[in-house]
């Protein structure tokens, strides 16, 4: 039996990490499945308002 069981997160992510693409590529090296400059321009502008302190409420 080669199938393993993952039991932690960190098992589970590298197990993922580890898989090819659906291209049967290093996901990093696949030009299909890695991020544009503009992709990760975009997800750094939405992550960063994500990652902004909520707006103080108005005292009540
Ligand atoms: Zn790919």
């Amino acid at each position: 039996m080669s199938g393993r069981i993952c039991r932690t997160a960190d098992e589970a992510f590298q197990a993922g990490w580890d898989e090819p693409c659906d291209h049967g590529l290093d996901p990093g090296e696949c030009s299909a499945c890695c991020l544009t400059d503009a992709e990760i321009a975009r997800l750094v502008l939405l992550l960063s308002d994500l990652a902004s302190p909520a707006p103080e409420r108005a005292a009540a």
